[in-house]
């Protein structure tokens, strides 16, 4: 758990406040052409970065808010300005 999160309504928060959602993998797999594999990987395959990666929180004993940040997975801290992947 990150000792702080900025929730984009609230501002920086104690990281106790926050859910842990998952990494954000972009958009959804295309229906139109899903196969079960496809979609199977899409669920449950998960990169496990050591370093930073977008991640999804919920903002539980806040305002309620889903959103997205960047976090540092080796130190366990946000990262407000990601360099580009
Ligand atoms: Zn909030």
């Amino acid at each position: 758990m990150a000792a702080t999160l900025t929730c984009p309504i609230c501002g920086k928060r104690n990281g106790y406040e926050f859910r842990y959602g998952g990494v954000d993998k972009g958009p959804r797999p295309d229906e139109e052409v899903l196969s079960s594999a496809t979609w199977c990987d899409y669920v449950h395959m998960n990169k496990c970065v050591a370093g930073i990666q977008k991640e999804w929180w919920f903002h539980r004993d806040g305002c309620g808010a889903w959103f997205t940040t960047y976090r540092d997975t080796t130190t366990n801290l946000e990262v407000e300005k990601p360099e580009a992947n």
